[in-house]
């Protein structure tokens, strides 16, 4: 027996998009169905360590593009956020002037709400303070990043690279506590949930499809919500009826992503918050900010570029690494067969070079020997901007179905080579006003 769920707003994903936007409509008294594929693992003794990775991220977090890029894809109850670096940006200024997409009120609601602010200065680490210091006095004008952190939330604040595995310590914001504040106010939340397809009749959406915990079933509502994230909502679309589907995961953005490491004895950033200090080169298009992969990744990444590259790993504890977040061209995208492509175009190769020459002067400046100074792989730990404002969405998010809406990353027109969740929250409870008001 096919098993048969209604209710009057369904959200695919409990990402930040899809938490913000279940929260906001069950607090309001909707009745919500929270669709999540994954599971809650924060309760698990294995949350927040090299195994729990393993488990809660998509191919045991060795997902890559066809061009070799590795993707960081967490699948669980708080989608990304679970492992995310905890770092909160305001929405870029061209959201608003270009697209016309304004979440103002939305942002500072949120930044207030989730009290947003960097961390105490005596907290931002002291070997990323210095590499800091270093890029200031070459005269880039670095700034404590904010952060959707809470030392006080913490019983010991125990925050180090180690923290992009899942936050032990409870002291960073995870969009699984929307999830729960949902629930609370009588969401109905299903994990082990697959959404496989959208249901339309007439033109307007009427439920998904799916599996629940391996079962198929189907869930019926006036209203629904794709919060899957960049690469799960263009394939739920794909695999829809509707004439301009196919044409979701048509191009992508990803914040295309690289360390640049240089060792200095005694002092490296590996134990230190990631994140502390940022710079954003806005003419270029690129971020810059203080990094390191975790101890265990660290040589696993780094032999995808060469042994030589894993053998470096003896020095982990006295690295410092600057991380360039680029943004990329729109290109490549993700397909039906599965396939998923992000070439980097020359204009994007251009602007890395720039920006590594800039860490590497900054690491130089810091102290770091030259010649232990290297480049990462490539990584992309913000698949996006595959089913774009503008393009597939209206600037209120809605699709050319009447009554279903793309609440995610992949909404995204451009690439926004910044943290991107402050922006999906700001979108999800603008959205969530706009579904309330009719
Ligand atoms: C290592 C790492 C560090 C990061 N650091 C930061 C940071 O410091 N600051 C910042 O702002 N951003 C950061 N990000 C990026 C940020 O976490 C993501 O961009 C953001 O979480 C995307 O939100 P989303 O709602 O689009 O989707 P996601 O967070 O990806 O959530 C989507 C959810 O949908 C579920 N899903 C997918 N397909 C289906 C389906 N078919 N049916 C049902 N459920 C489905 C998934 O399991 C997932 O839980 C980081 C990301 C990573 C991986």
């Amino acid at each position: 027996m096919q098993q048969t769920l209604q209710s009057e707003v369904i959200v695919v994903g409990s990402g930040p998009g899809g938490a913000t936007v279940a929260r906001e409509l069950a607090r309001a008294g909707k009745r919500v169905l929270l669709l999540e594929r994954g599971q809650d693992h924060r309760p698990r003794s294995y949350y927040g360590t090299y195994l729990g990775a393993l488990l809660y991220s998509d191919r045991g977090s060795l997902l890559f593009t066809e061009e070799g890029l590795n993707i960081i894809r967490p699948m669980m109850v708080g989608g990304a956020t679970s492992m995310y670096c905890g770092c909160a940006a305001p929405p870029p200024a061209w959201l608003k002037e270009k697209f016309g997409v304004n979440i103002e009120t939305e942002v500072s609601e949120t930044i207030e709400e989730l009290e947003i602010e960097p961390l105490p200065a005596e907290l931002r680490g002291e070997a990323s303070t210095h590499v800091a210091q270093a890029a200031q006095a070459l005269g880039y004008n670095w700034e404590p990043q904010l952060k959707f952190m809470k030392p006080a939330r913490a019983q010991k604040f125990d925050c180090g690279a180690k923290c992009m595995l899942g936050c032990r310590c409870r002291a960073k914001w995870n969009a699984a506590e929307y999830v729960d504040q949902a629930v609370a106010a009588g969401c109905d939340l299903r994990t082990g949930a697959l959404v496989e397809r959208v249901k339309i009749e007439d033109g307007h959406i009427v439920g998904v499809e799916g599996r629940l915990n391996g079962k198929p079933f189907t869930a019926h509502a006036s209203k629904v919500v794709l919060s899957a994230g960049g690469i799960g909502t263009p394939r739920i679309l794909q695999s829809s009826d509707g004439s301009m589907f196919q044409q979701a995961g048509q191009g992508m953005t990803m914040d295309i992503t690289v360390m640049v490491y240089g060792t200095i004895a005694g002092r490296g950033i590996g134990k230190e918050p990631p994140m502390t200090w940022s710079w954003e080169n806005r003419e270029e298009g690129y971020m810059l900010s203080t990094l390191i992969d975790p101890w265990l990744l660290y040589p696993l990444i780094n032999a995808l570029k060469g042994p030589k590259y894993a053998l470096t790993w003896p020095r982990w504890k006295n690295t410092l690494g600057v991380m360039i977040k680029l943004k990329d061209d729109v290109s490549g995208g993700v397909f039906p067969n599965g396939r998923i492509s992000k070439p980097m175009t020359d204009h994007d190769r251009l602007r890395m070079r720039a920006a590594e020459e800039v860490c590497r002067r900054i690491l130089i400046e810091a102290g770091a020997r030259p010649e232990t100074i290297f480049t990462t792989p490539l990584r992309g730990t913000h698949p996006s901007g595959t089913v774009r404002v503008g393009t597939l969405v209206d600037e209120n998010l809605q699709t050319e179905t009447q009554g279903l809406y793309v609440c995610d990353a992949s909404v995204f027109p451009e690439a926004l080579a910044r943290p991107t969740v402050l922006t999906i929250i700001g979108l999800g409870k603008r959205l969530a006003k706009n579904i309330m008001s009719f």
